[in-house]
């Protein structure tokens, strides 16, 4: 039901579902969630973050510490100094071992 903007009407979805360098752009088009709104339901849910303050601060938070996680696991190693690493190849298998 997509259209094109100079079809679109009062109370249709105004989310553009071409992407940007399409010759010929379309808009969603369905009817809004509510009187007064730009947006169906389904793209009302893809660009307004409705969940409540505290889970928004306890997602960030947790984001935050996957982040700080992610960092020290993949600097970790690199901020050994080389003379105390391990040699390469210590870890091997014995099988792999020449
Ligand atoms: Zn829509």
């Amino acid at each position: 039901m997509s259209k094109p903007i100079h079809l679109l009407r009062r109370g249709q979805c105004r989310f553009a579902i071409t992407p940007h360098t399409a010759r010929s752009h379309l808009f969603c088009a369905e009817p809004v969630e509510k009187e007064g709104a730009v947006y169906c339901a389904c793209h009302a849910a893809l660009c307004y973050d409705r969940r409540p303050a505290e889970k928004r601060r306890a997602d960030a938070e947790h984001m935050a510490n996957v982040r700080m996680l992610k960092r020290h696991l993949s600097t970790g190693m690199m901020a050994t100094p080389a003379r105390l690493r391990p040699p390469v190849g210590a870890f091997s298998a014995p099988e792999e071992r020449a």
